[in-house]
């Protein structure tokens, strides 16, 4: 794995970068996955808005309608109670309605109890992992063969700093976050020199969302970079500019 921070002050992505692409979001009615997933839009893409608050995911479509980019879709999920039909159900509707998947963004994730392991509760730990983990394998794996099907799809999972290096009391989120280093590398590993299919991650780092201000509370939010500070790295990694990345580790 190679990490790299990214200095993309100086990346232009072109225009329609992400023109005539289907493009899924998870958690993309707020925070980061909103501004990317809008973003995205801007750039071209057919946006899959998928998340657990209808309202939310409402939102995120009109403003992306009222700016006149690409017509999105909405995907109600919930990520933590779905089961392995939910998920198909998902897929064939996006198999119907496009025919194939060119990205995924895996964003969606719970903060869950920050705590000590010996005080993490069983029920609090294993609803993380539903979210943070089980969600984003299941979706990868009933989403390939619409992916496959894409001239150059790209994968992007979300990490954290606490998933490249445990810190105390960040309990199953951290473990959760290094799941998904591994399940990238793993994943890019397999589809390197078998598919047009590239797999990556981004660790956003501190910015200014409810996840954050649930994390530090004390913390001042002005003083943490916005979302849209990070919309060249996710541009960077789900266009064009970046076919010949796979397995990498990006910070934000
Ligand atoms: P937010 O809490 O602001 O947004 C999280 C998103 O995930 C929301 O859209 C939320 O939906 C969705 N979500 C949560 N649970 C479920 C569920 N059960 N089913 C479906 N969707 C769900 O977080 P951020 O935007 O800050 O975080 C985005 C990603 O970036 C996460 O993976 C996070 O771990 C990572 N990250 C963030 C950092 C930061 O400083 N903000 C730093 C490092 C990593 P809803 O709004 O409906 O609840």
């Amino acid at each position: 794995m190679t990490t790299k921070a990214m200095d993309l002050t100086t990346y232009q992505p072109k225009k329609d970068l992400l023109k005539n692409k289907i493009i899924a979001v998870t958690g993309a009615g707020a925070g980061i996955g909103r501004a990317i997933a809008k973003a995205y839009a801007k750039h071209g893409a057919t946006v899959i808005l998928i998340g657990r608050t209808v309202e939310k995911l409402e939102s995120i479509y009109d403003e992306i309608e009222a700016a006149g980019y690409p017509q999105p879709a909405i995907f109600p999920l919930d990520l933590e109670t779905a089961i392995e039909a939910d998920y198909q159900q998902l897929v064939d509707a996006i198999e119907e309605n496009f025919g194939q998947v060119d990205g995924l963004l895996h964003n969606a994730a719970l903060l869950g109890e920050r705590t000590s392991i010996a005080s993490q509760t069983v029920k609090s730990w294993q609803k993380l992992m539903a979210v943070n983990v089980t969600a984003p394998f299941i979706l990868t794996k009933k989403l390939l063969p619409l992916l496959h099907k894409s001239p150059q799809a790209s994968i992007i999972f979300t990490g954290s700093s606490v998933g490249l290096k445990g810190r105390a009391y960040w309990g199953a989120y951290a473990v959760s976050k290094a799941a998904n280093e591994n399940l990238m590398q793993t994943l890019a590993d397999e589809l390197e020199e078998t598919s047009a299919i590239r797999a990556n991650s981004i660790n956003p780092g501190a910015t200014r969302t409810q996840m954050r201000a649930d994390a530090f509370p004390a913390e001042d939010p002005s003083v943490v970079k916005s979302t849209d500070s990070l919309i060249p790295l996710y541009l960077y990694l789900m266009g064009g500019d970046s076919l010949e990345i796979n397995g990498q580790q990006f910070n934000g």
